[in-house]
């Protein structure tokens, strides 16, 4: 901080789908608070070893260096002395990220976070929901459609794998809009996803889909 004045910290999160920029937008942040003299030090789930097993990497080959952490917790006592924290893809970690992002927040500190909001089935990702109900200030960024071209929020996954977390970029995903986002169910048969909503539908369509 530039005074000895105790000032509030406060929580931002940048979510969004893939190829949307959201770690772009971290480093950006970061590095306009290292222009001014703030200390920033920033983390990454230790699972996410794309590229580059140190550094914080978007898409973009944009890299900035970031530490690898296992237990949210560990972030408290590394965070000691600096006064901006980068969490990068946010949906990895554990559910106590709530708690210590609360916690360095408290502490007066600056706490950007970063993250997919949700999965490769469209639904809310991790603790992303719980970081965006608690956040200060929210980005979502949108990503372009690969099929249409559109404003794109969903990121598609291109392979039949049924894990939640697939770690990968453009051989893996595309990013989608509502319209051109499809399910892996869906892509069997266009129908099987909603059949448990339509109740006025007397039509007998299976519904069991395997999971991993
Ligand atoms: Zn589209």
């Amino acid at each position: 901080m530039i005074n000895d004045m105790p000032q509030s910290g406060w929580i931002e999160v940048i979510c969004g789908s893939m190829f949307s920029g959201k770690t772009e937008e971290l480093i950006r942040r970061v590095k306009r608070a290292t222009i001014a003299k703030q200390k920033v030090i920033l983390f990454k789930p230790q699972l996410d070893q794309r590229y580059d097993g140190k550094k914080i990497v978007s898409h973009d080959d944009n890299r900035l260096e970031a530490v690898s952490v296992a237990e949210p917790k560990d972030m408290i006592s590394l965070s000691e002395g600096f006064d901006v924290i980068g969490i990068d893809e946010a949906q990895f970690f554990p559910p106590s990220i709530v708690s210590v992002c609360e916690t360095l927040a408290s502490q007066g500190k600056r706490v950007v976070v970063s993250g997919l909001d949700q999965d490769y089935l469209g639904k809310p990702f991790g603790s992303m929901p719980e970081l965006l109900a608690i956040a200060e200030y929210i980005t979502k960024n949108l990503a372009i459609c690969m099929a249409c071209g559109s404003p794109a929020n969903k990121s598609q996954r291109l392979s039949a794998t049924q894990e939640q977390v697939l770690l990968g970029g453009h051989d893996r995903y595309e990013a989608r809009c509502r319209n051109c986002f499809r399910t892996q169910a869906q892509q069997r048969s266009p129908r099987e996803e909603y059949t448990g909503l339509q109740h006025t539908n007397s039509v007998a369509i299976k519904t069991s889909t395997p999971r991993g």
